[in-house]
């Protein structure tokens, strides 16, 4: 590892001088409120600049200050983060432009510790946010700013260890040209989206590339050591368009998820997942095992022996005519169940939380990928069981109510024009979407 002082020296003014010319006309960059790099830095997580920057200005534009962020409904902040994926950081976001409003007066504080302790802000954050807003010597480390250390410096550490970050926050610390720890910072980010790349790196147009250790190594290409990530683990999931009928004609059922977890308080088609392999099906708050039992429901229980007669009987009567599916990508690694089985575990699953329904055919397949888990989703087309032979007769008076009501605590019927108001995960807009375009061309509506 190459430390000399001079090389470190070499390296700071090196990259500044190249910032001072190169660097990016970004809409956060133009000025240094602390809200609005709090927000890029947010929205930059995992997200690529390009598609960051609309969402930047419209975010911005709907909720200028961080008082208006605290004061917004959830559902608006959701909405505006739409697309962006990752929303767990839209509602910390909003959950810390509160805390900043009580605790600071609606100012964003510069402390170590303030910063750190705002809900969704960790340590590469914060380091951001007290750098880039306001001038003060702070790291500022991720993915990238590793990237860059590690080749120039040829730490042959795994970045994904603790002990590698924290050596390289303090290698960052001893790095800051005095009054320019702003500036410092995003020139390190800078070099490493635009020059300093993870592949192929730009070395012969580095600013740095004469005393870049790893580049004379010949390693700019296998640094930084990084072990692999687990990959995400695969979930089938049989979701369902339910078409309504009568009043709700020519719209479609959504629901609203739990107010915690995965997706919180987005909107999506009812769905159940399946797990195939262990002959098991759960849904939103239950499980069922597979021939055993009882399901559970929110709302009591549901003998499982019924939910089966039920769904069989549905699985005969419907004509399970597939619609030509249009494929987003095609489920491939996880046992998939049989178009019969996958239409009696749906009938079943949405069955046992209140949604009566129909399959009348398969749709499309669609699949979407978060950190950790894998969603491989198979979509029907359904109908309204405006009188499911197997309801109780409470389930079946309570299931005519909410229909009839048009919408309960977490359902809602809507047509295309409602996309607006409400906010889906990226796999939802495009079912949806496409749907909605379908039926639009077919003049069926
Ligand atoms: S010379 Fe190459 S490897 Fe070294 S910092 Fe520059 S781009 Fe990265």
């Amino acid at each position: 590892m190459h430390t000399e002082r001079n090389h470190d020296r070499y390296f700071s003014s090196e990259l500044l001088d190249w910032y001072d010319v190169n660097k990016r006309d970004l809409p956060w960059r133009r000025s240094r409120d602390p809200y609005h790099i709090w927000v890029s830095e947010i929205m930059l997580q995992q997200t690529r600049v390009d598609t960051v920057i609309p969402y930047f200005h419209r975010f911005i534009e709907r909720f200028p200050t961080i008082e208006a962020l605290a004061d917004a409904p959830e559902d608006d902040v959701l909405k505006c983060w739409e697309g962006l994926g990752y929303y767990s950081r839209a509602r910390n976001l909003q959950s810390a432009a509160r805390q900043i409003t009580e605790q600071y007066g609606g100012v964003m504080p510069s402390g170590k510790e303030e910063v750190a302790g705002l809900k969704g802000v960790g340590p590469y954050t914060a380091g951001a946010i007290r750098s880039i807003a306001f001038n003060i010597p702070a790291a500022a480390v991720d993915g990238n700013v590793m990237r860059v250390l590690s080749r120039y410096f040829l730490i042959e550490d795994d970045i994904m260890k603790i002990k590698t970050r924290t050596r390289m926050e303090e290698l960052v610390l001893t790095l800051v040209p005095e009054g320019r720890a702003s500036d410092f910072t995003q020139a390190l980010m800078e070099l490493g989206a635009l020059i300093c790349t993870p592949k192929s790196p730009k070395c012969l147009v580095c600013p740095v590339m004469e005393h870049c250790a790893g580049r004379l190594e010949g390693k700019e290409e296998s640094l930084p050591v990084k072990t692999k990530a687990k990959p995400p683990r695969p979930e089938h999931r049989l979701a369902a368009i339910v078409e309504g009928t009568g009043v709700h004609e020519g719209k479609i059922l959504i629901r609203k998820r739990p107010a915690s977890g995965l997706l919180a308080g987005m909107w999506e088609l009812p769905h159940i997942e399946v797990t195939s392999g262990a002959s098991a099906v759960s849904t939103k708050g239950a499980t069922e095992q597979s021939g055993l039992s009882a399901v559970s429901t929110k709302g009591g229980t549901v003998a499982s022996d019924t939910a089966s007669v039920h769904s069989k009987a549905v699985a005969e009567r419907s004509e399970v005519t597939t619609v030509p599916s249009e494929t987003v990508m095609v489920p491939s690694n996880v046992a998939v169940p049989s178009e019969k089985a996958a239409v009696i575990r749906l009938t079943d699953g949405l069955l046992a939380e209140g949604v009566p329904v129909r399959p009348i055919g398969h749709y499309m397949d669609a699949e979407h990928t978060f950190s950790h888990i894998q969603w491989k989703m198979s979509v029907y087309r359904c109908v309204w069981q405006e009188e499911p032979e197997s309801l109780s007769g409470l389930q079946a008076a309570e299931s005519a109510a909410a229909y009839e009501a048009g919408e309960t605590n977490d359902f809602r019927w809507i047509d295309a024009g409602d996309m607006e108001r409400y906010a889906f995960p990226n796999v939802f807009i495009r079912i949806l979407s496409s749907y909605f375009s379908k039926m639009d061309g077919a003049g069926s509506r």
